[in-house]
């Protein structure tokens, strides 16, 4: 019997054991995990949930995934209801990077870690670690691709000595998403000197964040804005041959409006945006959208389950950024995955070569 009990003590590291009640000690197998996500209205997100989902359970673990239409509240009682279940880590793509602080806080006491889900959560130091895509490099490829598709830089990036002027607007993300300002920043350094010696002109004059930044990422507000600038701005007759839009669901809402005011399907302007979303794949096949971002959300989604895995492993999650993500309150260590420009030129390689869609996804 001492034999035995012995044992049992010696291996009591099981789920009722006296430290096994935060997420770095103790037999975490199969323990809960909570992933709290955004919208589904992006298709990204959807991919995003099920990617990590799929690899958490084949690692055995619990999971709960939640979607919280954008809203607020919503995902602050979602991230509260994952922590009375008992979850030991959670996974956050906050809709507002302040807004989950008491949260954030209750997780802490209770021995959870806290990941950042391509999203810096700002503001609390709870924040364990974040996992991303390289945001200020996002803004510089879209500005990039921008300047390439109207002919003021060539494909491999360098000046092709055309002066003639051109009409650009710019649209920023969400003023809550902590990418947004990191997508701008990197834009704007891109874009200045070109506008600063006059080959790009912002025609309406908006080029500051707050001027053109777009609450929750909503196409039918991008629309409106695109519309009001059209009006406002375009009305003797000019064109506008470039716009930055930061994300495909943005760009879809800047295609509306323009076909909208009269802009032939077939001679829009040069237009960005991020996610590689299938129907903004389908755009640059019809030659209509210019460029998106691919942010292979596989890969995101995989190194964030091996972070939760070492983290519930009690093991120390590698990460290759500890300078960058300063979230007010702390330098949060992160781990930076690479962002890569689609055009038409290489879409089928990046996006269907690669299983990311199969081919019937963009028909
Ligand atoms: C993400 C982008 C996405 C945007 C809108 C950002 O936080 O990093 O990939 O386009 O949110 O959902």
């Amino acid at each position: 019997i001492l034999a035995v009990s012995v044992a049992g003590c010696g291996s009591g590291t099981g789920r009722g054991g006296a430290d096994s009640d935060t997420a770095d000690s103790g037999d975490n197998s199969g323990a809960l995990v909570g992933i709290a996500m955004p919208t589904k209205t992006s298709e990204r997100w959807i991919k995003d949930g099920d990617s990590i989902q799929a690899s958490l359970e084949d690692l055995g673990y619990e999971t709960t995934l939640e979607y919280a239409d954008d809203d607020i509240p919503t995902q602050v009682q979602q991230v509260s209801n994952m922590i009375t279940k008992g979850a030991k880590v959670l996974v956050v793509a906050a809709i507002d990077g302040t807004a989950l602080s008491d949260q954030l806080d209750n997780a802490a006491a209770a021995g959870i870690k806290v990941i950042a889900y391509d999203r810096l959560i700002t503001g609390n130091e709870n924040v364990d670690y974040y996992t991303t895509f390289d945001n200020y490099t996002v803004g510089v490829q879209q500005a990039t691709s921008l300047l390439t598709g109207l002919g003021v830089l060539d494909a491999d990036g360098k000046e092709t000595g055309a002066t003639e002027p051109k009409n650009i607007e710019l649209f920023a993300g969400s003023p809550d998403d902590n990418n947004a300002n990191f997508f701008y920043d990197g834009a704007m350094d891109t874009l200045q000197p070109y506008i600063d010696k006059g080959t790009l002109t912002v025609k309406s004059g908006q080029t500051a964040f707050t001027q053109i930044a777009t609450l929750r990422w909503d196409p039918a507000t991008a629309q409106k804005r695109m519309q009001n600038l059209i009006a406002s701005t375009y009305s003797g007759g000019e064109k506008v041959d470039g716009v930055l839009s930061p994300y495909d669901g943005i760009s879809l809402g800047i295609i509306s409006a323009l076909t909208g005011s009269g802009y032939a399907p077939d001679a829009l302007p040069v237009i960005t945006g991020q996610d590689a979303e299938a129907a903004s794949v389908k755009s640059i096949m019809d030659n209509q959208q210019y460029s998106t971002i691919f942010k292979d959300t596989r890969a995101l989604g995989e190194q964030t389950v091996e972070m939760v895995d070492d983290v519930l492993k009690g093991e120390e999650p590698e990460v290759n950024d500890t300078e960058t993500y300063d979230n007010k309150v702390k330098i949060v260590p992160t781990y930076l995955l690479d962002p890569i420009v689609v055009t038409k030129d290489n879409y089928k390689e990046l996006l269907v070569d690669s299983g990311y869609y199969e081919a019937s996804d963009l028909q």
